[in-house]
């Protein structure tokens, strides 16, 4: 069975899909493994692709910020994307590479993470996990996967954009962290 480093390394390789072309660097994700939890974003940004690290650019100090309001530090939890490589211009994962990646990588990466529960930040890894989704229903509510739980709620870029998604965020955290403490050992 791969080791979370043999899936880092994997991920660092890998070239199954066009995203690999005009990388610099894959972002395989960060964190405890295993992890009580496990933040899923949608994919790498300009700064992520430059240093090889999830969540460390605009939105990343956003989430950064969000976590410290519940009193928590993001090197508690495992960190990643539903894709590893930064799109051309940010636009969004096709639905081909965000399948490719996660049948390669991210179902083997919540395998050995083992999460209680796994936030979905945004729609496209709300969708990703369980397929059609609406965000604006079903934000800060759970879906249970049998092993784990998913909890859905925005990506910090929308949040930085509108105020309201912003409140529904902070919001969202507040009943994330009731559901942390729940599943804390
Ligand atoms: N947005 C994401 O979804 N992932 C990152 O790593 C950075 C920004």
């Amino acid at each position: 069975m791969a080791t979370i480093q043999d899936l880092y390394d994997g991920i660092r390789r890998c070239t199954a899909c066009p995203l690999a072309r005009n990388r610099h660097n894959a972002v395989p994700g960060e964190g405890p493994t295993p992890a009580l939890a496990m933040f899923i974003g949608e994919a790498p940004g300009k700064e992520e692709d430059l240093t090889g690290r999830p969540f460390i650019g605009r939105s990343g100090r956003f989430l950064t910020d969000m976590l410290s309001t519940i009193g928590r530090a993001r090197t508690d939890f495992f960190i990643t994307s539903c894709v590893k490589c930064r799109p051309p211009q940010n636009r969004q994962p096709r639905p081909d590479e965000l399948a490719t990646c996660n049948n390669l990588w991210l179902q083997q990466q919540i395998d050995r993470v083992q999460p209680k529960l796994i936030i979905c930040l945004g729609g496209v890894s709300a969708k990703t996990l369980l397929g059609p989704t609406d965000l604006r229903q079903q934000h800060g509510t759970i879906v249970s996967k049998g092993d784990y739980d998913v909890f859905l709620t925005y990506h910090p870029s929308a949040a930085m954009r509108f105020p309201k998604i912003r409140h529904a965020m902070t919001a969202d955290f507040q009943q994330l962290d009731r559901l942390l403490q729940a599943r804390s050992p």
